[in-house]
């Protein structure tokens, strides 16, 4: 299926809706996903636009990942957290729901489960808090 630029993550790329974000480089932008699985849970989205992992650039994926791993290690860091769970799903049938390529960034711990998918919102001045302890780690780590 062709990409369609009016879904949401453009629209933040574009600056056209607000976003709690957490870093920025050439290649993505990364933003507090609003329905967090776990605090600090974060996503890396491409600036290049692809629908899904499917249709990317292998070199635009090469250019997230490097990002998604920085980003990783700072989430863990500011969170202390014993692991780090990526996931990135392609198509409703795998639970894609924005249909702009991203990968979520999801800090863990031994014995605590992640909240459920996209289901609760949480509070915005949680979210800017979080994204500050992730942005301190990553001055930190740089
Ligand atoms: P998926 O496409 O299944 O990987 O999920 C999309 C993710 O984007 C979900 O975890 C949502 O909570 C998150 N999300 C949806 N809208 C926004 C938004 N405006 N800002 C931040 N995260 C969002």
């Amino acid at each position: 299926m062709a990409y369609d630029p009016s879904n949401i993550f453009a629209k933040i790329l574009r600056s056209e809706i607000p976003a709690i974000k957490v870093h920025e480089s050439a290649q993505t932008l990364a933003i507090m996903d609003i329905m967090p699985r776990a605090n600090g849970h974060v996503l890396v989205i491409p600036k290049a636009p692809s629908r899904n992992l499917l249709d990317a650039d292998p070199a635009a994926l090469a250019g997230m990942m490097a990002d998604v791993q920085k980003i990783a290690r700072a989430v863990k860091a500011a969170f202390d957290a014993e692991g780090i769970m990526l996931a990135q799903y392609n198509e409703p049938a795998a639970g894609q729901t924005v249909f702009h390529l991203h990968v979520h960034i999801i800090p863990r711990f031994a014995g605590v489960a992640l909240r459920p998918h996209g289901e609760a919102m949480a509070k915005p001045e949680h979210l800017a808090e979080h994204a500050a302890k992730i942005r301190n780690a990553l001055a930190e780590l740089s």
